[in-house]
């Protein structure tokens, strides 16, 4: 069990087919030049000293090469970990003092906004870079000398079962990003491509980023599968539909605000999406209403599947796996290998159909553990994962989700941690307290707001702390709901902030 083997020996089967195509350049990567390129990369690692047990960091925009520089990793028997562009600098933080790479690979982009960040770390011991031209940093290119034999290539021999290949994150939704470990055999489960094996599926459309589960993974099915695959970076609806167009896209993998913005904008009904068959929906509740209004928009549509999963332990339910066809609400039945159950939140105890409750999981696509957690936090008596997620199966086994048992704020389909935002705002001077919730608006779900009790004989503007949260996080997690001041912040008597209270101020 080798994920790096497993890919590889799918790579092979093709050769002059396009395997990825960046939608706003239409720069295209064939599967031989990718498969040359992991190999020469991965062979050029080797030589840097990169081997199996390694921690490997890559930082960078969606570009031709990324895909192959992490199978290119995976290959030397190490761990692969991305970070990413926009969470901005306190997560990018967080996240590398929970995974300290040995080494960093990243692009001119990413190493001109973060390298202050990046050389503040002891843990990383060499960087690499997919470009040419800048300082202090050894570009990979001078490492690879000649073209290694694709064909006689083998990938560093793992132990598939405890061997980590991927250090995922969680989204942050409900705290600060965990650090998902998962092992070879978990990636591979990840990428078995079986739902997807209608060849009419030739092109595939990828919106999200690939350091996020959905994507990752989407993106290792189609390859297997030797199919296409358009990605992008410019996460506007208008670009997807300008790839939906130049691309001859089949199959959109993407989040409901833009199933929301088909359903609605003017000019995506004067757009020609006749390619497009099938859109396929995950990351936070679609409302069967949209999915209708955009199946009479675009005739040609054959279908909306809607899937929930996460990065623990990738595809949970998809409609692909309902025996009974869609069911307006649910989010499809358990997939392969994957076993669900729905427990009371307070005794533990399993409830039937129909009853709503913590949804829990146990199967072998289940990821190794979190960084730095005993399993004890997150696992129940059974050894069955639980999710945080409130939800119910009718008798049909067809899953609902009724929403987080945490809170959560939803902004544009993107999840904002209050958690997060609160402990950032409580870092300026002017802040003595801070809670966060979020302010219900049309389209876009919630934006975060937040409460703020003034730090005594300091002033502070409402704009100064709108700014001083942006220049910390990802644009979603902007303000945008703007600061309110309180003059007391409403806790229960354990301390914590009662967001319900907020939530009402609000109105
Ligand atoms: P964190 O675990 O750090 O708080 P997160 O749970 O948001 O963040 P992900 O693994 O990216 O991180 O997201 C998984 C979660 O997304 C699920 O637990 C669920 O709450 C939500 N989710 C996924 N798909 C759906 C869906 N179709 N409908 C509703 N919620 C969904
Ligand atoms: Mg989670």
């Amino acid at each position: 069990l080798n994920f790096g083997k497993f890919i590889l020996d799918h790579l092979r089967l093709k050769k002059d087919e396009v395997a990825l195509e960046l939608g706003e350049t239409r720069e295209k990567i064939t599967y031989k030049e990718f498969t040359q390129y992991a190999v020469n990369m991965s062979v050029a690692l080797t030589k840097l000293g990169v081997g199996r047990g390694d921690i490997v960091a890559v930082g960078s925009e969606k570009r031709n090469e990324f895909v192959p520089t992490v199978l290119a990793i995976v290959f030397t028997g190490a761990t692969y970990t991305p970070y990413d562009l926009k969470s901005g600098r306190a997560t990018l933080k967080h996240k590398i003092n929970l995974t300290k790479p040995k080494y960093f690979i990243c692009s001119s982009l990413f190493w001109s906004t973060y390298s202050d960040v990046l050389k503040s770390f002891d843990c990383i011991e060499k960087f690499v870079t997919l470009d040419e031209g800048m300082e202090s940093v050894i570009p990979i290119k001078t490492l690879v000398t000649d073209d290694a034999d694709v064909n006689k290539f083998e990938p560093v021999q793992v132990q598939g079962q405890s061997d980590i290949a991927f250090i995922l994150y969680s989204s942050g939704t409900t705290g600060m990003p965990k650090g998902v470990q998962l092992t070879h055999l978990n990636c591979i489960l990840n990428s078995l491509p079986d739902d997807f094996s209608d060849e009419s599926l030739k092109t595939a459309f990828l919106f999200g980023e690939w350091y996020h589960n959905y994507d990752t993974f989407m993106t290792y099915k189609f390859l297997c599968l030797g199919r296409k695959i358009v990605y992008v970076n410019d996460a506007e609806p208008a670009t997807f539909l300008k790839s939906v167009r130049d691309c001859d896209v089949n199959i959109a993998f993407i989040v409901p605000s833009f199933v929301c913005y088909l359903s609605k904008a003017k000019e995506a009904e004067k757009c020609n999406l006749d390619s497009l068959k099938i859109i396929y929906s995950r990351s936070s509740p679609l409302h069967n209403k949209t999915i209708q209004k955009v199946k009479s928009r675009f005739p040609k549509l054959v279908n909306i599947v809607q899937g929930y999963g996460m990065t623990e332990a990738g595809e949970l339910t998809s409609e692909s796996w309902g025996t009974k066809g869609p069911k307006s609400g649910s989010v499809g039945m358990a997939s392969p290998g994957i076993t669900l159950k729905v427990a009371d939140p307070e005794t533990r105890r399993t409830v039937g159909p129909n009853q709503r409750g913590e949804i829990c999981l146990r199967g072998p696509v289940f990821m190794k553990g979190y960084i730095g957690m005993p399993p004890s936090d997150y696992l129940d008596e059974d050894g069955f994962f639980k999710t945080g997620d409130l939800g119910y199966y009718d008798e049909d086994k067809y899953f609902y989700i009724v929403e987080r048992l945490k809170e959560v704020i939803v902004y544009d389909g993107y999840k904002v941690a209050p958690l997060e935002l609160e402990t950032i705002l409580q870092l300026h001077p002017g802040v003595r307290e801070a809670g966060v919730v979020g302010k219900p608006v049309p389209v876009f779900g919630e934006e975060p707001t937040a409460f703020v009790v003034k730090q005594p004989g300091t002033e502070v503007t409402e704009k100064e702390l709108i700014d001083y949260v942006a220049d910390e996080v990802a644009p979603f997690m902007q303000l945008r709901g703007g600061v309110r001041f309180i003059e007391e912040m409403p806790r229960n008597p354990r301390g914590k902030i009662i967001r319900q209270r907020l939530r009402e101020m609000l109105k």
